[in-house]
């Protein structure tokens, strides 16, 4: 029988309740869409997701994708995946109507999104490359380069991927190597490795449309000298004949986890007859590549979110199946004498279930709330497009963050709630544990993402953006003051953003002094500070929403659905608030313990 993955009704709750999905239908640009045809999508993708990405989530991991012949061979079901997304109009629905599209919000492809990879956290990845990579030709690339690539690429019959780490160059791109040299005829002999490259090669894909960072001769140094390019990994010619391109699959990586998504190690030009032509103006390839990564930052949340949310409903079906011990009675005896009682009636289970329930639920709203602002920036225009964008960018580093890395956290205590059998290949924890390990690394590091936080968003536009964010989050608080019982929690996060303000006062001087390296010392701790705070606006957000519908007696779901948000809330406030006060502390202590001194070198 098939196990509960996600809750549609959670998700329907945040898209209609707590992020008002039809605001965006006012705007000329969505006006197709209506909540009807919002239903109507999520049910076709559970439909979906129940008949193919569900029943191949455990195989997919014990048949791991493999190298074999100079090609990568992926699970069958793949080519059902993409097949049966494709269908759905998914690869090509953020597209415009001229470009084969359907302008879908960003908002629906999220929810969808959630929904396979709660299932199955390693299909969507394939299909969100093609539609990721199409997207960069289409924005910046020629008539031409669009016209000849990216048709097939939208219907699912050619695949994407982005080309950018070499064995030398991961979390530093300034350090990519791979040479582009002009053939005379406006295109490029490309050359180089790349490693690591997601869905880079399998026999679903008649043709690899690969997006490539490199250097074209006599370029100059660092990131300033990058461009982007397209190689396809065949040559399509005349009447749809193909030619080989020399980009040849070395070998496919075997990893901890998402055994199912394969990681390919690709070799541009060995014979020199690697063909690739320039995307947009040359040396500004970085600048093109950042709005994939910055779509793929918020999809990593995604991919984590929901990968934790397979691993919550799990964990939950377990400890409402599994008799252990006694509650404590009054007395504080046990009465061994009485049945056996499930697990789930235990408070340290409970804890650790409405923990798994708390980091999912608003990680989702999160990624709903970066939707929209990424779905508002395209339709609105002025201010209100101008504010999402800037927002988005301050949100972004943290969308990718705390579901990677608080998803690894929850999916912890589920494991341990399902005690030894936990550690077992009997149950899929271990496999969700090992799947969204993955989350933290790609699309930029922890490290990298808390870099990009303090050292860039936070004084972007003289912190503006942080600026936006504090009037988001005032009027929550306004709305929840009208909530007497809501009060206390409404003190709290107005505290927290008091703490923001001290943190920043103490850390921003040594950026003016130009102690940048004091100042991001502790920059993966500020990330933690304040995405905790983050999502603890997005939990009084839902709160606030489980409320109002509460108040109005109109409930789509039983009340216990809404007092179940509220309890979530104040479980976050009770559990993971205070935290904050200890990350505060840390940034608040004067002493310099990890910067590396010479005189003084620590010894590991
Ligand atoms: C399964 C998988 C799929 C991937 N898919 C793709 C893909 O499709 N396309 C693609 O181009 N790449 C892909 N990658 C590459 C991925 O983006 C890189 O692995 C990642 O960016 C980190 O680079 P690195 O592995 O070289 O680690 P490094 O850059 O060597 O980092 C090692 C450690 O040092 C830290 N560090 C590095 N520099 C700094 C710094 N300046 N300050 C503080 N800390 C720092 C990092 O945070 C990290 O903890 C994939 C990787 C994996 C494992």
């Amino acid at each position: 029988m098939m196990g509960r993955y996600m809750s549609m009704e959670t998700l329907k709750f945040l898209l209609h309740d707590v992020h008002d999905v039809s605001e965006l239908f006012q705007y000329d640009f969505f006006s197709d869409y209506d909540k009807e045809g919002v239903d109507i999508l999520l049910d076709s993708a559970k439909d979906l997701s129940d008949k193919v990405f569900y029943p191949n989530f455990r195989e997919m991991d014990e048949k791991p994708a493999k190298y074999e012949n100079g090609s990568i061979v992926v699970h069958p079901a793949i080519g059902d995946m993409i097949k049966g997304y494709a269908d759905l109009g998914l690869i090509s629905g953020v597209f415009d109507y001229d470009n084969g599209g359907m302008r879908l919000p960003g908002m629906l492809l999220s929810s969808c999104n959630h929904i396979f990879e709660s299932a199955n956290n390693s299909g969507v990845g394939y299909m969100g490359l093609a539609t990721g990579a199409a997207n960069l030709i289409v924005t910046f690339g020629s008539e031409e380069l669009k016209n000849r690539f990216v048709p097939k690429m939208l219907t699912g019959e050619w695949m994407g991927t982005m080309c950018l780490t070499e064995p030398q160059a991961g979390s530093s791109l300034s350090d990519v190597t791979t040479s582009a040299t002009p053939q005379g005829d406006g295109s490029y002999q490309i050359k180089g490795q790349k490693i690591f490259i997601s869905g880079g090669d399998h026999q679903f894909g008649e043709n690899f449309i690969h997006l490539v960072l490199a250097r074209i001769d006599g370029a100059p140094s660092g990131t300033k000298g990058i461009s982007l390019f397209v190689v396809p990994k065949l040559m399509p010619g005349e009447g749809g004949s193909f030619s080989d391109n020399d980009v040849i699959t070395a070998g496919d990586f075997q990893k901890l986890g998402q055994k199912g998504y394969c990681t390919a190690h690709l070799v541009f030009g060995e014979n020199d007859a690697c063909t690739g032509y320039l995307v947009g103006e040359a040396h500004q390839g970085l600048k093109y590549m950042f709005k994939m990564m910055n779509e793929a930052r918020i999809e990593v949340g995604i991919t984590a979110t929901s990968t934790a949310t397979g691993a919550y409903y799990s964990s939950l079906q377990y400890a409402n199946e599994r008799p252990q011990g006694r509650r404590i009675q009054r007395s504080g005896k046990k009465n061994v004498e009485a049945d056996q009682t499930l697990i789930i009636n235990h408070p340290d289970v409970r804890r650790m279930l409405m923990l798994q329930k708390a980091v999912v639920e608003a990680s989702l709203s999160l990624i709903l709330e970066c939707s929209k602002a990424a779905d508002l920036h395209r339709a609105a225009d002025g201010e209100v497009a101008e504010n999402s964008h800037l927002l988005l960018e301050l949100l972004t580093p943290i969308v990718k963050t705390y579901p990677s890395e608080m998803g690894v956290t929850s999916i912890n205590n589920g494991l341990q709630i399902l005690g030894g059998y936990g550690f077992t290949s009997d149950f899929p924890l271990q496999q969700y544990y090992r799947d969204i390990r993955i989350c933290a690394l790609y699309e930029g590091t922890t490290g990298i993402q808390s870099l990009d936080l303090l050292g860039r968003k936070v004084p972007m536009k003289n912190g503006k953006a942080l600026q936006l964010l504090l009037a988001e989050i005032q009027d929550t608080l306004k709305a929840a003051s009208t909530f007497d019982d809501f009060k206390p929690y409404v003190k709290d996060l107005a505290e927290k953003l008091e703490m923001t303000q001290k943190v920043l006062g103490e850390l921003m001087p040594f950026a003016m002094k130009g102690e940048y390296e004091r100042f991001l010392m502790d920059a993966s701790i500020f990330m933690e500070f304040t995405s905790t705070i983050v999502i603890g606006w997005q939990w009084l957000k839902m709160a606030v929403a489980a409320k109002q519908a509460l108040v109005a007696g109109k409930q789509e779901y039983p009340e216990s659905f809404y007092e179940s948000k509220i309890l979530t809330m104040r479980f976050f406030y009770k559990y993971e608030m205070p935290k904050t006060l200890g990350l505060m502390e840390t940034m608040l202590n004067n002493e310099v313990l990890t910067i590396k001194e010479e005189e003084k070198n620590m010894v590991f």
